[in-house]
């Protein structure tokens, strides 16, 4: 069972990288953090906005069986670079 706990950011403080597109969430922009959790596993994700409706999509798909790592796919996007 996942927990979320999903966050959007109005102004980033830091200059980040996002999780998905692996291109840089700047200072100031918008973006989306969540929490996930499994048993024996946790993390936080930021996303661009854009990217995490990317995720989303991917995971209705995939019935969230899958894995990836940040820069695997375009910018708002499915598609693998
Ligand atoms: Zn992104």
């Amino acid at each position: 069972m996942r927990t979320f706990h999903h966050q959007h950011i109005k102004a980033s403080r830091k200059r980040r990288q996002c999780d998905w597109c692996g291109e840089a969430i700047e200072i100031g922009q918008s973006y989306e953090s969540y929490r996930w959790a499994r048993p024996g596993d946790s993390g936080t994700v930021r996303q661009h906005p854009e990217c995490i409706l990317a995720m989303q999509q991917m995971a209705e798909r995939e019935d969230w069986e899958f894995d990836w790592s940040p820069g695997d796919f375009k910018r708002g996007s499915i598609d693998e670079r």
